[in-house]
């Protein structure tokens, strides 16, 4: 079988593993902290998202009608501080490690690039730029998030740029301002994290990754979560669950996979699980998702 799938990790910590395509290094992840590019690594960049530096300047965080994009907002899902996009101080900090990292790494990977959600954000400086725009709040906001990415792929140069979206793939412009058809004029790759800490049901992250499949115009990865920080083996999903569902969007057309773990050590804890799973591996066959059991195939010769 030939292959056309291709796989990746995302990890905390700047250590790489074997037996994949891609490794990316979280080095500015949404806790704001900021860590060393790997020469070996591509490198992540969390950008509105960001906890230390909201902690820092609590005056720059993107604001709605109903509260701040604080954490301890319990009206919308925040799984971290949301600064607002159009804050000039917030964009050039974000640009600068962009292009110094684009410069000395593989490849760049941006999240958070986006407003916090549909309310956001109502501060007078986007008000303004909004009202000068001449353009409906939601298409102002879309091309806002677009003209971002503009800027990114100018920072990034000729190196690969993977793009990650929120897993939505039906309210996306509403929420969060994505214009999937002016994104894709910049991104190289959309990556679509779909993590949980359980997996029991693929059915839906199979729609999810379908979804998008079918309305992204450049190519898509997936990302699911292993075993992330402050977590422990009992904590998140089992393997013969990960497997499953990585199979199992493995058939909608997607275009890579990769998994999330705080660092090397889990995702090779995990390879040698995948290896060891006989039973599940020999279940998945014929499921339409072969790739994924060559490269646990593949990972046989690792240990
Ligand atoms: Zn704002």
């Amino acid at each position: 079988m030939v292959k056309t799938l291709e796989f990746g990790v995302f990890l905390y910590q700047p250590e790489p593993v074997e037996g994949v395509d891609y490794n990316f290094y979280r080095i500015k992840p949404e806790s704001g902290t900021v860590g060393k590019p790997n020469p070996k690594m591509y490198t992540n960049i969390a950008c509105f998202g960001d906890n230390a530096l909201a902690a820092k300047r609590p005056e720059w965080i993107s604001v709605s009608a109903q509260g701040p994009a604080f954490r301890t907002n319990k009206r919308f899902n925040l799984r971290w501080d949301v600064l607002c996009m159009t804050n000039p101080e917030v964009r050039e900090y974000n640009l600068k490690l962009i292009e110094e990292c684009a410069k000395v790494t593989p490849g760049i990977s941006i999240s958070s690039q986006h407003f916090a959600e549909h309310a956001f954000c109502t501060c007078p400086r986007c008000v303004e730029m909004w009202r000068l725009s001449g353009l409906n709040w939601i298409d102002w906001r879309a091309r806002t998030v677009t003209e971002f990415l503009k800027e990114v792929r100018e920072r990034v140069g000729n190196k690969p740029l993977f793009v990650n979206c929120l897993p939505d793939p039906l309210l996306g412009k509403v929420r969060f301002g994505y214009d999937f058809d002016a994104m894709a004029e910049y991104a190289d790759y959309f990556v679509i994290p779909m993590f949980s800490k359980a997996y029991p049901t693929p059915w839906y992250w199979e729609t999810i990754a379908r979804g998008f499949k079918s309305i992204l115009k450049k190519p898509v990865f997936v990302n699911f979560y292993v075993r992330g920080p402050r977590e422990t083996w009992e904590t998140v999903a089992p393997t013969k669950q990960i497997l499953t569902v990585a199979t199992r969007a493995a058939r909608t057309g997607i275009d890579g996979i990769i998994f999330l773990a705080e660092k090397a050590e889990w995702i090779q804890e995990f390879q040698k699980n995948a290896v060891a799973d006989k039973e599940t591996r020999e279940f998945l066959k014929d499921h339409g998702g072969d790739e994924v059991l060559e490269l646990v195939n593949r990972w046989e010769s690792l240990f």
